[in-house]
């Protein structure tokens, strides 16, 4: 087997192991301190998660204004999508 083109493990100066989270729009992948997850509350609504405090399997947004469109989060969730965009807008604006 051939190794990954991009190995999903990076390591920093010091050798310490940087987590690598993919965004699921773009497939960008980007060390988990650059991406926002998401996740989904007890109602089952996908939601913004910075603390990462939603239980189950997260996904993860880059940073990138192309990923929040509604359009681009279709791909994710045709249900969430509007209302995800709405969420993204206010958490990515700049204060
Ligand atoms: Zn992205």
């Amino acid at each position: 087997m051939k190794p990954p083109r991009t190995p999903h493990k990076q390591f920093d100066a010091s050798g310490k192991r940087i987590p690598i989270r993919t965004c699921v729009v773009c497939r960008v992948r980007l060390p988990q301190s650059s991406v926002l997850r998401l996740g989904r509350d007890t109602a089952g609504l996908l939601q913004p998660d910075p603390a990462r405090r939603l239980v189950g399997r997260g996904v993860y947004l880059c940073s990138s204004a192309v990923c929040h469109t509604p359009k681009a989060l279709m791909r994710l969730s045709r249900a969430d999508a509007p209302r995800l965009a709405t969420l993204l807008e206010i958490h990515f604006k700049p204060s």
